[in-house]
């Protein structure tokens, strides 16, 4: 019999009670050092003090009032993200998909408003992960999720992760943009070589195009900066930012250039409940954290004690992990062995992390994270790694 949750996910038998800072406790009692931050979602740890106020606060004012008024918090939210981005302006959303979706849909008005209407094609790398809707997952192209869901939509190509030689190639008289997560999360957290964002910026302002960024997982300190492409010093046209922006209050956000968001006017896109008040009360509270002199810094700080560790780890078990990739505190470890098995195992020992594509242990602490806690990881992961079956 189904069960009344459509049983879309295989989930964990660990029934969530409350959380705080690092730590997620369960309805039985169990106390959990929680590294997946709810996926790159609760940065700042669970229930913080400045955000529990700042949604309080909200709520006892206004929650709701459509994108028919004007919303002050919403437009300081973007006054905030403009002033610390390559933007001019952005619109609110609820979902890392929509605002992903919205960004294809800006990059093709922007065509269409600019004399190309028959430019609409979107190039993406293989790898990639966009979101769940129609146009998100053919965006990204992944055979698995879009299996049984009828006829794939129209208008993306897909070229290999990494490769300039190959994206270069596949423009043509139709594409509108180029589409990149300037790290690759949920596909097996990669980061491209140096040069591969400079490359891409270089073929759009070669052939007119626009460039997209989804830093819906990597954005928004991740990496230690606030977004991950500041990192190679090349901005994009338009750029999708979504989990960490509520810290678990559903807000996401696609930031786009004047001149990108040349045909977006009144009428052109529109969502009831994207930055409401409450979501954007959340999404200022965030930023007033992040903001903070030396947050991110600090991140990054932790970020580098913890790879040199879990380097020194993988050093010491060959028979099981590869090697550390990713970026910041965006954690992938390649494993030799499956890594949603030792996961498992990592989690009956009161550690929770993810897995990604590739064979990869995706470890995501929030920014928050303490040197101690670090330290709490570690002898859970050596644990583990030392009582795991010799083959
Ligand atoms: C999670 C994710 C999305 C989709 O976000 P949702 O909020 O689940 O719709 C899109 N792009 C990337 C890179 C993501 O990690």
């Amino acid at each position: 019999m189904i069960t009344p949750v459509m049983p879309t996910y295989g989930r964990w038998n660990v029934a969530v009670e409350r959380g705080e800072g690092c730590y997620l406790y369960a309805t039985d009692g169990h106390k959990y050092l929680d590294f997946t931050s709810g996926i790159a979602v609760t940065s700042l740890g669970h229930c913080h003090p400045h955000l529990i106020d700042a949604v309080t606060e909200q709520a006892k004012k206004l929650w709701h009032s459509s994108n028919l008024f004007r919303i002050p918090g919403q437009e300081r939210l973007a006054q905030r993200l403009v002033e610390n981005s390559f933007a001019d302006t952005v619109f609110f959303n609820n979902s890392g998909a929509e605002a992903v979706e919205l960004s294809i849909k800006v990059a093709r008005k922007y065509q269409s408003e600019t004399g190309h209407p028959e430019r609409y094609r979107v190039i993406a790398c293989n790898g990639s992960f966009h979101g769940r809707s129609f146009a998100t997952l053919a965006a990204a192209g992944a055979e698995a999720y879009l299996k049984g869901f009828g006829p794939v939509m129209d208008g993306f190509d897909h070229v290999a992760w990494d490769n300039l030689n190959e994206m270069r190639a596949a423009v043509n008289d139709k594409t509108a943009a180029l589409l990149v997560e300037p790290v690759q999360g949920e596909g097996g957290v990669r980061a491209p070589s140096q040069d591969f964002l400079k490359g891409m910026r270089a073929i759009c302002d070669e052939f007119g195009l626009l460039l997209i960024y989804d830093e819906v997982q990597c954005g928004l300190g991740r990496t230690g900066k606030l977004f991950a492409h500041e990192w190679a010093g090349v901005t994009p046209d338009i750029m999708a930012v979504a989990k960490a922006l509520g810290n678990g209050f559903p807000i996401g956000a696609c930031l786009a250039t004047e001149k990108a968001a040349v045909g977006m006017v009144p009428g052109t896109h529109g969502s009831t409940f994207g930055g409401n008040p409450m979501a954007v009360a959340a999404g200022n509270a965030v930023l007033d954290v992040m903001l903070e002199p030396g947050f991110l810094e600090r991140a990054e700080r932790m970020s580098q004690m913890f790879r040199g560790r879990l380097e020194d780890l993988v050093g010491k078990h060959r028979n099981l992990f590869d090697h550390v990739r990713g970026a910041g505190l965006l954690i992938g470890v390649k494993c030799v062995i499956t890594p949603g098995d030792f996961v498992t195992k990592l989690r009956e020992n009161g550690l929770l992390c993810l897995t990604a594509g590739d064979n990869v242990l995706r470890i995501l602490p929030p920014l928050i994270v303490t040197e101690a806690e670090i330290d709490q990881a570690m002898g859970v992961f050596e644990k583990v790694a030392r009582e795991w079956p010799k083959s």
